[in-house]
């Protein structure tokens, strides 16, 4: 629903200005045609000559003269040949007239005639003329130029007349239907906000003790977590009106349209209170203010109308500013000041309990089998967010509806679990046989490694069926409860996992393929932060050597030291890269029966779950 009252009262004035207008200029052209039309149809044209034929025979009385015309009043009975005129007159008078055609002798003749001529005053006053001459074609211009405003502001969305106007753009929501129910794990998020809709409830609660309610709240995390769901939630528990717009929506091409936007964001807030104002994304305008030179004056101005309007306001009138980002390092700390967005509340992805109750929420309106268990399937998926999970279970329902199944079954979600980690499966892509052959052996080199270590996740399911986004077969593991921490052995025999999908080509085939950039990159990142991030090379110690950049936004670690220490983290990781690479070499030379045996099997079936390849792995071992 799109509330813009004040724009529709401008938009319905206009409207009624147009049709008056439009209605004013088509009667006055009706009358003046009606009045042209029936003073001419009433008489009839003759030929110049058969005008002058008439005066011959004196049947001409008298004669108007007008610029482009002369007007005759002649006696039908003395008119030569009048068999045409007579069919529509039999009176003893008839109106005639003829095109001026600027005969010189015309006054002589009609002179000696002796024929009344007369130029008769023109009917025009002064002042029509005046208004038909300059006002009417005014009008019409300024019409043309109202309608073309009309259409060409609508297609840029506000229009030049609707500059400012920031409802334009708000989405106001009386009730937005969404309570914290909706919302599955987050509780401490949810606690922190409790406090807002207590506040929204009853102020004068906290007015009496003299408490002043924070203003703003500032919702920080990964993208998909549920930040803007939580403030559409916050509205609903307080059962106020939900006002949002996104930062980016204030950035406009038009100079001073982000700062009036604010202010009018503000004015209809103060009109709706109580009520929750929520600017999501709000990086797009909140970002530092520098003197860089690529500086955003638009920007800087929306962004100080905004701190300006949060001073501003009355905090006794129940209006609380919620925002969202996933960046806030950049914000301006003017902006994170108290008084302002003073309270963060992160909301982080979910844990395994989280996790499990998303996947029930979303499931509510889905039919189930009943061996469904969300903990498996919960316990698959660390490090998805809340808009994965809800991807998840509809992904799996779309699958039961395409298997012609009425409900859906463990099955189903276990391969949308797939679908969102490794893509759709591409079964147009065929791959040549050496090509699976040696795919077979790098999955299963992964898997070896992985089972043969101790520490590690035992195998799920590995496929070999190539899916779209890029994997040709992959290795899906399945963690028996979720970490929190790992430790430095653990991150070891993850790196020599990654590693052993080409140390497998390299002792079967004796030679690399393309398939491992990926493990290359990931193994490679893993060993960089155990240098850099973790304290756990040799060298190095505890010595921090990077900082964090976008936290939130798979954050990046920039390097934070010298030149000469660069190089040296360099031979650190690679030093700890070639020490897994020989540790997944020698696991598979020792293994390399079951690395066979198990290749085969997969190379053949194209998947092998975890069962099949432990019973391979055990017949091998206990020979
Ligand atoms: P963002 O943090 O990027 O604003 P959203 O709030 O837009 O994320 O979440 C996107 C969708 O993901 C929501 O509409 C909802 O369906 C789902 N979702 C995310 N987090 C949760 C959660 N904690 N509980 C239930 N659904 C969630
Ligand atoms: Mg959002
Ligand atoms: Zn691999």
């Amino acid at each position: 629903m799109q509330e813009n009252n004040k724009d529709n009262k401008g938009g319905n004035n206009k409207k009624i200005f147009i049709s008056i207008l439009v209605f004013a200029l088509i009667s006055t052209f009706l009358m003046n045609l009606l009045t042209a039309s029936y003073a001419i149809r009433s008489m009839r044209e003759v030929e110049y000559s058969k005008f002058l034929e008439m005066i011959e025979s004196k049947a001409v009385k008298k004669v108007e003269i007008l610029s482009d015309k002369l007007v005759i009043y002649a006696d039908p009975q003395k008119i030569e040949n009048n068999e045409n005129i007579s069919k529509i007159s039999n009176s003893d008078e008839i109106t005639l007239y003829t095109g001026n055609v600027g005969d010189p002798e015309l006054y002589e003749t009609l002179k000696e005639n002796n024929i009344i001529f007369y130029r008769p005053i023109e009917y025009n006053s002064p002042f029509f003329d005046f208004i038909m001459s300059w006002i009417i074609p005014v009008l019409f211009i300024y019409l043309i130029f109202m309608l073309f405003m009309h259409f060409a502001g609508k297609k840029m969305g506000g229009g030049i007349m609707g500059v400012g106007k920031s409802n334009a753009k708000v989405y106001m929501q009386k009730e937005t239907g969404v309570s914290f129910k909706d919302v599955a794990g987050q509780e401490e998020a949810k606690e922190s906000l409790q406090e807002i809709i207590d506040f929204l409830h009853n102020p004068e609660k906290y007015r009496e003790i003299g408490a002043k309610q924070p203003k703003g709240a500032l919702l920080v995390g990964p993208p998909g977590t549920g930040k803007t769901l939580l403030a559409k939630a916050v509205a609903g528990e307080a059962n106020v009106t939900f006002l949002s717009i996104s930062g980016s929506d204030f950035v406009e091409m038009f100079v001073g349209v982000g700062a009036s936007r604010v202010r009018d964001l503000f004015k209809q807030a103060s009109s709706n209170s109580p009520c929750i104002i929520f600017i999501d994304e709000i990086d797009a305008i909140g970002k530092k203010r520098d003197s860089s030179l690529n500086g955003n004056d638009e920007r800087e101005q929306t962004l100080n109308q905004l701190l300006s309007e949060m001073d501003g306001f009355d905090s006794s009138k129940a209006i609380v500013i919620l925002a969202a980002t996933n960046r806030p390092e950049v914000l301006d700390k003017a902006l994170l000041r108290p008084g302002r967005f003073d309270r963060r509340i992160i909301v982080e992805k979910p844990d395994l309990k989280g996790r499990e109750d998303i996947l029930k929420v979303h499931a509510k309106n889905v039919k189930l089998n009943d061996d469904v268990n969300f903990n498996t399937i919960a316990l698959a998926t660390s490090g998805a967010t809340g808009a994965d999970l809800a991807n998840m279970v509809n992904e799996a329902a779309l699958m039961a509806v395409r298997m012609k199944r009425t409900e859906v079954c463990q099955a189903d979600l276990m391969e949308a679990v797939e679908i969102i980690i490794a893509g759709k499966e591409k079964k147009d892509r065929i791959l040549s046989d050496k090509e699976k052959k040696i795919v077979s052996y790098h999955e299963v080199g992964h898997a070896l490694a992985t089972a043969l270590q101790k520490n590690t996740q035992p195998v799920q399911k590995i496929t070999i069926v190539p899916r779209t986004m890029g994997s040709l077969g992959y290795t899906m593991q399945m963690p028996e409860e979720e970490h929190y921490l790992m430790t430095k052995d653990e991150m070891l025999e993850q790196i020599t996992v990654l590693l052993a999908g080409r140390s497998a080509e390299e002792i079967i085939f004796s030679t690399a393929t393309t398939g491992a950039a990926n493990d290359i990159q990931r193994a490679t990142e893993m060993a960089r932060n155990m240098v850099l991030q973790y304290g756990m090379s040799e060298h190095f110690d505890m010595m921090g050597l990077s900082d964090m950049e976008n936290r939130y936004l798979d954050g990046k670690a920039v390097l934070n030291c010298g030149e000469l220490t660069a190089a040296k983290i360099d031979e650190e990781v690679l030093d700890i890269i070639k020490r897994c690479h020989k540790k997944a070499e020698s696991i598979l030379l020792e293994n390399k029966e079951a690395l066979e045996k198990i290749s085969e099997f997969l190379y053949k079936e194209e998947n092998i779950t975890g069962e099949q390849f432990m019973k391979i792995l055990d017949e091998v071992k206990n020979k």
